[in-house]
């Protein structure tokens, strides 16, 4: 029988495939858009260039300075060249980084935006946007920063490479992984993150091996569409809480700890939440959630410990601290001496095993 639930759909406008970057124009003109500002960080300049070309005389210029966590002082720079150039919609073509940036503009000024999402991180499909100013990050959900298209290019993505591609298709699946037992979660967003990890699951040990497979990049970029539906249209719980944590406070990777900690926040949350589980075992092809990750992780020669991403052993005392500060939903309640636990065998990069915990 089903259970009560309530579906809140996001609107998104998505065009997919391979070579879609050839709609951008009819894209930016149906948003009404003559003088679009591209952004991009400075490694994908090249990227944006060939954007700005396809966009001729409705590009006004490309701002290359998108960086993590959205710095407000980067949000701002952005900004006066919005104002001198008279930009009237922005365009980002990158990470999670370049796209926070987009939603950043969007806050302040209402400008649509166009998503090209070149990494699987998801951003695109959020009503979230995380700021950071004098070294703090504030987290705010609003529809205003929600783009009003996304362009998907699976050749736009062949240039991320292997290890990028890795913990960027492991932080996708982490957002598929919560939606599946998320406080909020429902029929379709369950069905949305099942093919999600599935198809990941599949393309990524793949494009690990060969970076240039367009079939396995399509595949992984539909299923990142689908994860970043997921983190949009239900809360997260304890894996994102704890990646929010050791990224804010200890300034580890975002997506490396994604990949790292995912394993052991599935372990932990294991007992409280069997059905969610099984349909994670069930997307992976394997026999439980927890190793199954775990296995993926190896397979895609992906970080494992957060030792190998620069976590100090001291700092994990604080860590536990900050992880059960504050109560959030989450299937298992938050127990200091097993999250002490998780986050030991985190910091060795340990094969979980749920009698551990
Ligand atoms: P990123 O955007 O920082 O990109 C990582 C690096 O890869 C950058 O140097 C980028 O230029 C490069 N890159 C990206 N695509 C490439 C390509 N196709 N070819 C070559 N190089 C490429 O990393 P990310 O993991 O996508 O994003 C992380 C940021 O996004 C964090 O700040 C995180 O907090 C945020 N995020 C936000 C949300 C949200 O919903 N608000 C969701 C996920 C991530």
């Amino acid at each position: 029988m089903l259970e009560h639930f309530v579906f809140d759909g996001l609107p998104m406008r998505v065009v997919f495939g391979d070579g879609t970057l050839s709609e951008l124009p009819i894209e930016v003109e149906r948003l009404g858009c003559r003088r679009v500002l591209v952004l991009c960080t400075p490694e994908q300049r090249d990227q944006a260039a060939m954007v700005s070309e396809r966009l001729g005389a409705r590009a006004a210029g490309i701002f290359d300075q998108a960086t993590m966590h959205t710095p407000v002082t980067v949000t701002e720079a952005a900004l006066a060249v919005v104002r001198e150039h008279d930009v009237d919609g922005v365009v980002s073509v990158g990470g999670g980084s370049t796209t926070g940036l987009g939603k950043a503009i969007a806050l302040r000024t209402d400008l649509p935006q166009v998503a090209i999402p070149t990494t699987y991180a998801g951003s695109e499909m959020t009503p979230i946007l995380g700021e950071t100013k004098d070294g703090e990050k504030i987290t705010q959900r609003t529809r205003k920063v929600l783009p009003e298209t996304t362009i998907y290019d699976i050749s736009l993505t062949l240039t991320l490479p292997p290890s990028i591609s890795a913990t960027s298709g492991m932080n996708a699946i982490a957002h598929a992984v919560e939606a599946l037992y998320a406080e909020e979660r429902n029929p379709i967003i369950s069905l949305m993150a099942e093919a999600a990890i599935g198809a990941l699951a599949r393309a990524l040990p793949v494009i690990v091996a060969d970076p240039q497979d367009r079939e396995a990049r399509g595949e992984a970029l539909y299923g990142a569409w689908l994860c970043g539906v997921a983190l949009g249209s239900v809360g997260m719980a304890l894996h994102h809480k704890l990646c929010h944590v050791l990224g804010g406070s200890f300034d580890l990777p975002h997506a490396p700890t994604h990949t790292v900690i995912l394993p052991h926040a599935v372990a932990y949350n294991a007992p409280g939440a069997p059905e969610a589980m099984a349909r994670v075992a069930r997307a992976l092809g394997a026999e439980d959630a927890a190793t199954g990750l775990y296995d993926l992780a190896v397979r895609l020669n992906a970080p494992l410990s957060l030792s190998a991403i620069g976590m100090k052993e001291a700092d994990l005392e604080r860590a536990v601290t900050l992880a059960a500060a504050r109560p959030y939903p989450n299937p298992r309640p938050l127990e200091a001496e097993a999250l002490r636990r998780l986050l030991q065998n985190a910091y060795i990069g340990r094969r979980p095993e749920m009698e551990a915990l």
